[in-house]
């Protein structure tokens, strides 16, 4: 079946999350007909949220919206909507219970990078001379501006032999460093890239006082912000098909001239694939047409990493002091967060007992539990952190298991990421995992691509005005002046020849 062709340039766009429905938002405003191809049941990716069959609302893992993600608060304004809490605080936990509790930075006096930071942020254990040894740290963050020089030179080594060389002590690192790198890029250290460990720690915490700060959505992102997001795209004219999964294209001229899905074939102007690599990868394995190209068989070098998202009900309240928390220590390669929904989402304000979510990344060998070893597990941790839910006795649950989900930023990954632009003039890429010089990171990056590669289909078009897309916050006076002092060594040691490896 073949759909039929409209006056208006057709464009499809392929995976419904942030960037796929950022792409087809702003191409519908723009006269384009477009039609967007979800696999999955919801639009939402990877940020989709459901109810259970007793009415629950789940998700597959909570979501924090950073102080930097200018783009999505521009975006829920344009909406008119107010999806979010307030800035929330946080802590963190260890088998030896609190270790950390975040103040919000934005309420504290403002001081230069990184002052705010180390100051303020309440260590309950962490020596001092521990904290200090993160100082030679500043020169990497110095030298890596999130250009493509800066890319190929860190991403060949892994983030802990960075720490390593740099001289952070094995408590800093074990203790705040791992635990950030399991939470932001879902890895352990020796398994992420020194590049994308460097970004992402100047993005969330390092570029800015306030950057820390997080707000959560009052519901399922689902329902708070994909729902009134999607009606806004049907009433600027998109078409939204949830469970039509794209298995291959076809081409002429080096032009992607039609999508298949199953025995629909959706013919196309231009194409943006908006899917995460696992997603891509299958599409690559089924398309003789992308296995031709060099750079959709170097997918295969890419990877993902399993989540796990877990959420209890409890049959009493448990005094959970701060909204969202992450814990360490707990699971050699496994990092996690808990987050009193309680205190977050607005249908558990006035719920009985505690609603609790526990979200579990890289968590390989937890995927292979069943529903009832994983609640063992997670009330186990929950009461290493607090003890009072070790009493608790659990209602109901929500299990939700996400094999080869998130994008895993492993070391030497960086040269087979693809760019927005393909080998073929109309296809564009979009989401977390593609190379963009915004400097974003995770659901603000996955958006900014999608307008990116909206912006390349106009250009290749011709008609419409390309998406406002509103750059990260500038480095600050001094650290603009380190860098450039740095850039001007650099160009001078240029000219050396390049005997050793680098
Ligand atoms: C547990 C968890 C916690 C997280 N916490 C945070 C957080 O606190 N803050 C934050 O900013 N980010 C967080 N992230 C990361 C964030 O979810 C991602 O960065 C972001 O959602 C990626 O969006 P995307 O559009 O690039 O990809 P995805 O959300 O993966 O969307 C890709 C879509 O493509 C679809 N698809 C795949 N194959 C096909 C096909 N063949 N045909 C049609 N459709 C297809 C998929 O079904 C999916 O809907 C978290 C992720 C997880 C899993």
């Amino acid at each position: 079946m073949t759909t039929e062709r409209t006056e208006r340039k057709q464009v499809v766009v392929v995976g419904a999350g942030w960037a796929g429905l950022g792409a087809a938002y702003h191409l519908a405003r723009q006269g384009y007909a477009v039609t967007l191809l979800e696999a999955g049941a919801y639009p939402g990716g990877l940020v989709a949220g459901w109810q259970t069959p007793q009415g629950r609302a789940v998700e597959a893992g909570i979501h924090g919206f950073w102080y930097p993600y200018r783009n999505i608060f521009a975006l829920t304004d344009h909406l008119g909507i107010q999806p979010f809490t307030e800035w929330t605080r946080s802590a963190q936990y260890s088998p030896h219970g609190l270790e950390v509790e975040s103040p919000l930075f934005q309420a504290q006096p403002y001081l230069p990078t990184p002052l705010g930071t180390f100051l303020y942020t309440d260590f309950k254990r962490l020596p001092l001379i521990d904290r200090l040894s993160a100082l030679p740290l500043l020169q990497a963050l110095i030298d890596f501006d999130n250009s493509d020089e800066a890319w190929q030179k860190y991403d060949r080594i892994t983030a802990r032999e960075l720490f390593r060389q740099y001289g952070v002590s094995a408590r800093l690192y074990h203790e705040s460093f791992e635990p950030m790198l399991l939470v932001g890029l879902f890895a352990p250290g020796e398994q992420c890239s020194a590049a994308a460990a460097l970004g992402m720690l100047y993005y969330f915490i390092l570029a800015h006082q306030p950057d820390f700060d997080v707000r959560w959505c009052r519901g399922t992102v689902g329902a708070q912000i994909f729902r009134p997001w999607t009606e806004a795209i049907a009433r600027a004219g998109g078409k939204i098909l949830a469970n039509h999964r794209v298995s291959d294209v076809q081409v002429e001229n080096n032009r992607v001239t039609a999508v298949v899905c199953g025995d629909e074939v959706f013919e196309a102007d231009a194409v943006v694939f908006a899917v995460g690599i696992s997603g891509l990868k299958k599409i690559v394995q089924q398309s003789a047409q992308l296995r031709e190209r060099q750079e959709f068989r170097d997918i295969r070098n890419l990877g993902a990493v399993d989540v796990l998202a877990t959420r209890l009900w409890c049959d009493r309240k448990v005094n959970i002091p701060l909204p969202s928390n992450a814990c360490f220590g707990f699971h050699p390669t496994t990092g996690w967060t808990f987050f009193d929904l309680n205190a977050i989402h607005d249908e558990y304000r006035n719920e009985p007992g505690t609603v609790v979510e526990a979200d579990y990344y890289h968590a390989n060998q937890l995927l292979a539990l069943d529903d009832d070893q994983v609640l063992r597990q997670v009330q186990q941790d929950l009461a290493g952190c607090i003890p009072a839910f070790g009493e608790a006795k659990i209602l109901d649950h929500s299990v939700v298991r996400i094999p080869q989900g998130v994008t895993h930023f492993a070391p030497g990954s960086y040269r087979y990421l693809l760019p927005a632009t393909t080998s073929f003039n109309n296809l564009f890429m979009a989401g977390d995992w593609i190379v963009t010089r915004h400097g974003s990171w995770s659901q603000e990056k996955a958006y900014v691509t999608g307008l990116e590669a909206a912006n390349h289909v106009i250009a290749a078009l011709g008609q419409g005005q390309p998406a406002e897309i509103l750059p990260v916050i500038p480095d600050e006076p001094h650290i603009q002046a380190l860098r450039s002092v740095n850039r001007w060594v650099r160009q001078g040691l240029q000219g050396l020849p390049s005997f050793w490896l680098p």
